[in-house]
């Protein structure tokens, strides 16, 4: 355990090992309840701790204390750590807004993009994907539809419209290199997370319809893990209530 971690320190033992062990039961406690809560006991969502802007050192100590996925929203700042832990064995989900021409460095490290949004990104992701199989034999990549879940699609957080969801389903689904996952969403700023959710789990049904392996749902974070468990989140993304605030950038 302890060649998990630089300088010498044992996994759990140094400061921040104990604060990270404790906020990460603290959010599974929470996911727990939440399952209970939502009559799942027995289906609990995946989780992903997103640790953007945290170090290498933090993400190789969550690994110590079972952590498996991680998530991250720069292709540069997740292609360095993921380089730098390729012993620790992880799953790494890119959730970020992504640029078509970053598709070839983020297949090289990541098992799923959870921001899939437009045709191009599709196109751009299969390609690369498919390279990257040739040269290496990866799996196909997962795909996550990201979903606008504001009035105006789009107008902060990103996400094809819900009417867009089909068409990027057909064209995801036509490429060996790419594995309809499901769809993604991150709650509306300044609105109850519940009924967007809601709305989220219909787009899902719907989409499920025609593509019944594509059940994934990824949504939830720190501030709404509870209502996204309620309304079928299978994937939860969790950052700030595991690693802290982020600190400033730059
Ligand atoms: C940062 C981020 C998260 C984690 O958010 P927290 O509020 O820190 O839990 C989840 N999803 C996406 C897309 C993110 O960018």
């Amino acid at each position: 355990m302890t060649d998990h971690l630089a300088g010498g320190e044992a996994a759990g033992n140094d400061p921040r090992s104990l604060e990270l062990a404790e906020r990460l039961a603290a959010v599974r406690r929470r996911i727990s309840a939440a399952a209970e809560a939502a009559g799942r006991r027995d289906r609990l969502p995946s989780l992903i701790v997103v640790t953007k802007f945290h170090p290498a050192a933090d993400i190789r100590r969550l690994a110590a204390l079972g952590v498996t996925d991680v998530g991250e929203n720069r292709d540069q700042e997740a292609a360095a750590k993921a380089e730098e832990l390729v012993d620790c064995g992880l799953t790494w989900h890119f959730v970020g807004q992504l640029q078509t021409k970053k598709a070839k460095s983020v297949v090289r490290y990541a098992s799923a993009v959870h921001s899939v949004d437009r045709p191009q990104l599709v196109a751009a992701l299969a390609k690369a994907a498919r390279d990257e199989m040739d040269a290496t034999g990866r799996a196909p990549l997962d795909c996550f539809i990201q979903v606008s879940l504001e009035d105006d699609a789009g107008a902060h957080r990103g996400g094809a419209a819900p009417a867009d969801v089909p068409g990027l389903a057909e064209g995801i689904a036509a490429e060996g290199s790419l594995r309809l996952a499901g769809i993604m969403a991150v709650a509306p700023l300044g609105l109850p997370p519940a009924p967007a959710f809601e709305k989220l789990a219909g787009i899902s049904s719907r989409l499920v319809a025609g593509h019944p392996g594509a059940t994934a749902i990824s949504a939830g974070m720190s501030q709404d893990l509870e209502a996204a468990v309620m309304f079928g989140a299978t994937h939860l993304r969790i950052g700030s209530d595991i690693l802290g605030s982020r600190p400033a950038v730059g």
